[in-house]
C-alpha cells in the first residue's frame, strides 16, 4: 500500500477546514482496485475513510488514521442510455453538467448542489441537494441506482426501487465505497426567470415567504434567502471573485430573496412574476429595486452570487484558522424550522450570516468566529439551537451530513431525548 507522505497533505482536510491524518493513501482508478484494497484491509479495527471531491463541510472525508481512499481518479463518464447517465463516483458535478449540455441538449441532471466541484459519489453519500430541490424534490429521486463495494470487498448492484439503497444513501461512506452511479436526466423547462427581491427586515422576507406559500404559485423552482450579513460578507470578498463580475453590488443592509420561476409557457411566468411582485410589495419590498433575469448567463451569475455566500464563509474561517488552527467551519443544516425569525435573530456578539432555502424552512446559520473563545461559544449556540428546534420537530441534519464535526450535536440530541431517534432526513 501507498504510505502517506507530506506531498499528500491537501488530502487531509475538506472545506470544513478540519485537519486529519492517515497512514496510507490510495487513488484507485477502477472497481477492481477498490475491491482489492477493501479485501486486503478487511481486518478488525482497520480504519478506512472514503474521499470524493473534499468539498464536504462536516469533515466526513477527513481521515483520522488508517487508510484514505481518494476517488478522484475514478472519473469516467459513460454513455447516456435513454435518459439515464452512468458515471464513476469521482466525476465532479460541473463535468456532469457540461457533458449533459453537450450530449443531450435540452436535458439536465436535477441535483443542483451549489458547489460544482463536489463529486457525484460525495453528493449521493451526503444526500446533497440545492436550491431547486424545492420544486424537484429530494436528490434520491434522481439516482436510478448504484454499484457499491462493502468493506468486506463484496459488490452490490442496487436500484433505487430497492429499499437497500438507504443503506448507502446519506451514509457518508460508512457502509462502503460507491463505485458507479446511474443518474436520471430531466427535460429542461423552456423558460426560467430569476427575480431578486430586497427587504429591510428579516420579518418582511419571512412574511413574503409565507404569502408565497399560501398563494400556491405552482411554478416556483427555488426560493433562496440571504441575510443582510451574508450580503455584507460577499461585499468584503467579492473583488477577488471573478465570477461575480456583472452582478450588481447590493446594499449591505438589505435582506434578499432570490426566486426562480419556470414554465414552458412564458405567459405563465409573467403571471407568476406579477403575483410575486404584489406579494413582495405587500411585505414592504421596494419593487423598483427588484431585479429580473432570464438569460442562462444571468441565471448562472445569480447562482454564483448565492453560492458566494457559502464560499465567503469558508474563506473567513480559513482566515481565522491562521490565528488558531483549532478553528473549523461552524454551521447549521436544520430544516423544517417552525419560527424562522426567532431562529435567525440570535442574541450573540459573534459574527454570523444566514442563507438557504426559505420555503423549505431550511436556512444555514454560519458563524464566523475570530478566535477560539468565540469558536467554542458558537459551538454551544449551535448545540442549543439544534436541541430547541429538534424538540419542535425540526430536522437537524438535512443535506450536509454529520461527518466528524457534528457528532457532538448528535450526541447531545440522543441525551436530550433518548427514546426518540434524531431526525436525520
Ligand atoms: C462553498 C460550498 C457550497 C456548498 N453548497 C452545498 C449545497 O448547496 N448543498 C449541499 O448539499 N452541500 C453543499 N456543500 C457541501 C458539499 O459540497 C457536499 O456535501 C458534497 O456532497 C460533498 O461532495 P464531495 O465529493 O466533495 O465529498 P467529500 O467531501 O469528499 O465526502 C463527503 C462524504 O461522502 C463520503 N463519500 C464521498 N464519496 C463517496 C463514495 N464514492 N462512496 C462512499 N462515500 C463517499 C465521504 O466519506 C464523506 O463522508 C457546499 C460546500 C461548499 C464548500
Amino acid at each position: 500500500m501507498n504510505k502517506y507522505q507530506d506531498k499528500y497533505v491537501d488530502y487531509l482536510s475538506d472545506e470544513s477546514k478540519l485537519q486529519g491524518f492517515c497512514d496510507y493513501i490510495e487513488f484507485p482508478t477502477c472497481e477492481e482496485e477498490v475491491i482489492d484494497l477493501l479485501k486486503s484491509n478487511n481486518k478488525e479495527n482497520s480504519i478506512i475513510t472514503v474521499q470524493g471531491g473534499r468539498t464536504g463541510i462536516v469533515g466526513g472525508s477527513v481521515p483520522h488514521g488508517g487508510l484514505l481512499i481518494n476517488l478522484s481518479k475514478m472519473d469516467k463518464i459513460f454513455t447516456i442510455d435513454d435518459d439515464i447517465l452512468s458515471v464513476m463516483p469521482g466525476v465532479p458535478l460541473f463535468a456532469i453538467n457540461e457533458f449533459v449540455n453537450r450530449e443531450k441538449k435540452g436535458y439536465f441532471f436535477p441535483v443542483d448542489c451549489t458547489e460544482k466541484t463536489a463529486s457525484i459519489g460525495g453528493i449521493f453519500s451526503t444526500g446533497a441537494r440545492g436550491p431547486r430541490n424545492y420544486s424537484l424534490g429530494d436528490s434520491i429521486k434522481y439516482f436510478a441506482g448504484i454499484e457499491v463495494i462493502d468493506f468486506d470487498g463484496r459488490k452490490h448492484i442496487i436500484s433505487t426501487e430497492d429499499e437497500k439503497i438507504y443503506n448507502y444513501y446519506k451514509k457518508e461512506g460508512k457502509a462502503g465505497v460507491v463505485t458507479q452511479l446511474r443518474l436520471k436526466l430531466l427535460k429542461k423547462a423552456e423558460h426560467i426567470w430569476g427575480i431578486v427581491f430586497l427587504f429591510d427586515r428579516t420579518e418582511d422576507a419571512v412574511g413574503f415567504a409565507k404569502d408565497v406559500e399560501e398563494s400556491k404559485i405552482e411554478n416556483i423552482m427555488s426560493f433562496e434567502y440571504m441575510s443582510a450579513s451574508a450580503i455584507a460578507l460577499i461585499q468584503e470578498f467579492r473583488y477577488g471573485m471573478d465570477k461575480l463580475k456583472g452582478v450588481p453590488e447590493f446594499e449591505k443592509d438589505v435582506h434578499m430573496i432570490y426566486t426562480e420561476i419556470f414554465s414552458d409557457n412564458e405567459e405563465d411566468i409573467e403571471r407568476s412574476a406579477e403575483i410575486l411582485m404584489d406579494l413582495a410589495a405587500n411585505n414592504h419590498s421596494d419593487i423598483d429595486q427588484a431585479l429580473a433575469v432570464s438569460t442562462e448567463d444571468d441565471l448562472d451569475k445569480m447562482a454564483n452570487y448565492r453560492h458566494a455566500a457559502a464560499e465567503c464563509c469558508n474563506m473567513s474561517i480559513e482566515q481565522a484558522k491562521k490565528s488558531d488552527n483549532r478553528i473549523t467551519k461552524l454551521s447549521t443544516d436544520i430544516s423544517n424550522i417552525k419560527d424562522i425569525c426567532h431562529y435567525v435573530n440570535l442574541q450573540t456578539d459573534i459574527r454570523y450570516v444566514v442563507f438557504g432555502h426559505m420555503l423549505d424552512a431550511h436556512l444555514h446559520i454560519n458563524f464566523l468566529p475570530q478566535n477560539y473563545h468565540e469558536y467554542m461559544e458558537a459551538k454551544e449556540i449551535i448545540k442549543r439551537v439544534s436541541i430547541e428546534n429538534y424538540l419542535k420537530g425540526a430536522t437537524i441534519f438535512t443535506e450536509n451530513g454529520i461527518g466528524k464535526l457534528k457528532q457532538y450535536i448528535l450526541e447531545a440530541l440522543k441525551e436530550t431525548t433518548p427514546s426518540k431517534p434524531p431526525y436525520l432526513l
